[in-house]
């Protein structure tokens, strides 16, 4: 293997690269890039929108495009197979799809919350006092009501469903976020769909979704994503591995595992690596999300079972599976993290 291309230098694209040369590649790495400058983290965009919100993935040692010594282009506009695969006109012998996702975007006029551009846009609109709709209260739309509030705007929280994280929590943690909403002056409607009405700042922070139309490959997951075995390896319709074509981080599932975390991002470039240079394979991570919100630290490890409202210890929550909600509570959610990766692992 000669040449490695990688599209989209996020946190997978970029970690990719980061374990490809730790793996012992020493041949060629091209990456493809929408976005102009150096790859940034994205929790930080919502945690700390009003503060300092752009953290280049360098500093956190995550990765150096230089050091790494990969050659970067733009935006990849296709990828195709004439014996070799080629990104564009550039013949590669593997392609690695890392290009993440894209927020939904259907409320006329409102602003969402991926891209740094989008954070800038946001500091712009909300300012103390003024007036902020939230349209989802999601991981994102959570957050940004929180940054919002947090600097004397007034915020409101339209969630369609009856639920706060309804997708991660399935209505199990709606007593927590109603007090901390209550706590800070956030006006939350459950329930309800966006009726529109006049605001400084129109928040739609109702999910993403894999972006990968350029990619003429592969199966799509039900939520758009390229369908991958565990190690990345892009499947054709019949399951069958497609040789040379991996998917990394937000816009691939791997092994049934949905994208849309930072962890999984890291993970993902693991497996794909250990796949391309022929390594063991890692050993597998339970799935972690993690928040910042109303001055509260959050992390869930492992997957909430739907219909099981857990056991709860203080704020935390604890479920049978093993999977742990730790607010405030790090040691505890440490633990939580290394039982259920020995579970995966035995
Ligand atoms: C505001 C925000 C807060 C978040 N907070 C958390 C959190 O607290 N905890 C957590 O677990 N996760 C969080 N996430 C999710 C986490 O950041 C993602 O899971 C992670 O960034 C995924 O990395 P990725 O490399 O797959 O995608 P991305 O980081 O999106 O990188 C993909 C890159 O590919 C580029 N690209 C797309 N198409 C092309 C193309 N055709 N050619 C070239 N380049 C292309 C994109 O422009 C982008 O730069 C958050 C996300 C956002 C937006």
């Amino acid at each position: 293997m000669q040449t490695i291309g990688i599209i989209g230098i996020g946190l997978a694209g970029l970690r990719c690269a980061a374990e490809l040369r730790a793996g012992g590649f020493t041949g060629q790495i091209i990456g493809w890039s929408a976005e102009s400058g150096i790859p940034y983290d994205r929790p930080p965009l919502s945690k700390e929108l009003f503060g300092d919100y752009l953290h280049p993935l360098a500093d956190d040692g995550l990765g150096d495009l230089d050091e790494l010594g990969v050659d970067l282009r733009g935006t990849a506009g296709q990828v195709r197979r004439d014996g070799s695969w080629f990104v564009d006109d550039v013949p590669v012998d593997a392609v690695i799809v890392a290009t993440g996702a894209r927020p939904v975007r259907s409320i006329p006029g409102a602003l969402t919350l991926y891209f740094a551009d989008d954070a800038e846009a946001l500091r712009t609109s909300i300012t103390p006092g003024s007036t902020v709709h939230v349209v989802g209260a999601g991981w994102i739309g959570m957050e940004v009501a929180s940054a919002a509030s947090s600097i004397g705007a007034s915020v409101d929280v339209w969630e369609a469903s009856e639920h706060f994280l309804n997708r991660t929590f399935h209505g199990t943690v709606d007593d927590i976020w109603n007090q901390w909403c209550e706590e800070a002056g956030v006006r939350v409607h459950l329930g309800e769909p966006y009726p529109g009405g006049p605001a400084d700042a129109v928040v739609q922070a109702t999910g993403a979704l894999p972006d990968v139309d350029f990619l003429e490959w592969g199966t799509r997951s039900r939520r758009g994503a390229i369908v991958a075995d565990q190690f990345g390896r892009a499947l054709n319709v019949s399951g069958e591995v497609i040789e040379g074509l991996y998917a990394a981080g937000d816009c691939g599932e791997l092994d049934g595992r949905p994208g849309g975390h930072w962890t999984q991002a890291l993970s993902d470039a693991k497996w794909v690596t250990a796949a391309i240079l022929g390594l063991d394979a890692p050993r597998v991570e339970p799935s972690e999300v993690f928040s910042t919100q109303f001055g509260h630290e959050i992390t869930l490890i492992g997957e909430v079972p739907a219909g099981d409202p857990g056991v709860r210890e203080g704020l935390s929550i604890r479920w049978d599976t093993g999977a742990f909600l730790g607010i405030d509570a790090p040691r505890e959610t440490s633990r939580a993290r290394k039982a259920l990766r020995k579970a995966l692992n035995a």
